[in-house]
């Protein structure tokens, strides 16, 4: 009988998540096996081709404020040859009042520079991004192809290996490390150290060596819209992309005159299914009026072209999971992005890489990620020994089982 193959690091789930772990351990010398049920990278959620990027700057979620902050800088480096930076307004959410001074305090208060974010009344926003509204400008904000960032990162390299069409079913722990199964029970091949990076699939590979994780989908579709270039809403499609109850990319016009305007996303807890959805798009349309500010725009003028529909995977306390899975030495999980996959898969690979080569964490601490983040985005969060370990966390620990946070707040 022959053995099953032998590598040092392996990643399973060549999603934006692996396949920035992996282009990150090759970067540093490492030999990295791939592994992905699909025939090629990003055939699932990160199929997505319109994904925006920019740091959180709302109030009240301070752990969030700095680690988006974190992933954005490495985000923004590491995907130079996709970013397409166009800046990104935030408007002011209708019911709060908006004080000008107030909000550029604030965004002081969080050392974020007028380079990164700047507070507009409705004039001032009409000249720097022309959006008549009151809100914050982020200068830096991109949006990315997922798809393509993620083909990129998998560039043929001599020390990457990839197997494509390979379910992994479950782990076990063996001598040499850990054995992967396939779904009729024959091993795959044994890897020293395994970095899960399956999504949702998580939750089933993590369950196989007895860790129980608690993730969930969430539904999403973005909806293309083509609209007529003598319509009412051609005057005031964006020029710039928009970020509040929902999101839109700036609106391009087509050879034909009409404008192609991308606009979304539902979502749908618990949810599933793959399929386009009517009333998605219904929703979407009312997202359109609500991110124009245009509360009269005739809705049946937004004519639907395409749309992508995906399922984020979620943990429920927004924060993805990220880190080296203690109880399960040499094991590593990078899951959970929800609707930041283009800042956190950023994040993960800076994040798994000094973890798996066990590397000094200074590099980590130049880059502002304090022990507190890194706990933050720990699986052990979620188990008992987590208040020990994590004084910071006592909120989340509880006896032996996973705590299930409240509802996210998806995109
Ligand atoms: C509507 C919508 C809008 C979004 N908007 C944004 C946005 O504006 N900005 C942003 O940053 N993000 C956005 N996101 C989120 C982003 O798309 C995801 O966070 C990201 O794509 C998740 O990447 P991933 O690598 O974790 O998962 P995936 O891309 O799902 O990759 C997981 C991989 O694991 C493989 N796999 C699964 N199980 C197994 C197994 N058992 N064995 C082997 N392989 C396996 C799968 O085939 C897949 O390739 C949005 C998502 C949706 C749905």
């Amino acid at each position: 009988m022959t053995l099953p193959q032998h590598h040092d690091i392996v990643v399973i789930g060549a999603g934006i998540a692996g396949s920035s772990i992996a282009s990150e351990l090759l970067e540093r010398g490492q030999a990295v096996c791939i592994i992905d049920s699909a025939p090629h990278p990003a055939s699932a959620c990160s199929s997505h081709a319109y994904a925006i990027a920019h740091p959180h700057v709302g109030r009240g979620a301070p752990r969030l404020l700095r680690l988006t902050r974190i992933a954005f800088l490495i985000a923004e480096a590491r995907w130079g040859k996709v970013w397409n930076q166009h800046g990104i307004f935030q408007p002011n959410k209708k019911d709060k009042v908006f004080n000008r001074d107030d909000v550029a305090g604030y965004l002081r208060s969080l050392d974020l520079d007028e380079g990164m974010a700047q507070a507009l009344d409705a004039n001032d926003a009409m000249r720097a991004c022309g959006i008549s509204q009151d809100g914050i400008w982020l200068p830096r904000g991109a949006s990315l192809n997922l798809f393509e960032a993620t083909q990129d990162a998998l560039a043929p390299h001599p020390k990457l290996t990839c197997s494509w069409n390979t379910p992994v079913a479950r782990l076990e722990k063996v001598n040499a490390g850990w054995q992967l199964i396939d779904p009729h029970d024959r091993p795959i091949m044994i890897a020293g150290k395994v970095i899960i990076a399956t999504a949702l699939e998580t939750k089933k590979l993590a369950a196989s060596i007895d860790v129980r994780l608690p993730l969930r989908p969430v539904r999403g579709q973005l909806s293309i819209f083509s609209i007529d270039e003598n319509s009412s809403w051609a005057a005031r499609l964006p020029h710039t992309a928009i970020s509040g109850d929902g999101y839109c990319l700036p609106a391009k016009k087509l050879p034909d005159g009409n404008y192609q305007w991308i606009v979304g996303s539902s979502f749908d807890e618990g949810e599933s299914d793959l399929r386009d959805w009517d009333a998605s798009d219904d929703f979407n349309r009312e997202q359109a009026r609500g991110l124009l500010n245009y509360e009269h725009g005739d809705l049946s003028q937004l004519q639907k072209s395409g749309s992508f529909v995906g399922v984020r995977c979620v943990a429920g306390d927004r924060l993805p999971i990220i880190g080296a899975l203690t109880q399960r030495p040499g094991i590593f999980l990078a899951t959970a992005l929800g609707s930041r996959g283009a800042l956190w898969s950023a994040l993960a690979a800076k994040l798994i890489t000094t973890q798996v080569l066990e590397d000094d964490f200074a590099l980590l601490a130049r880059l502002g990620f304090a022990a507190d983040l890194v706990a933050a985005l720990a699986p052990a969060r979620f188990f008992a020994g987590a208040l020990a370990a994590a004084p910071a966390l006592g909120a989340f620990a509880s006896n032996s089982k996973p705590i299930l946070p409240s509802a996210p707040k998806a995109r």
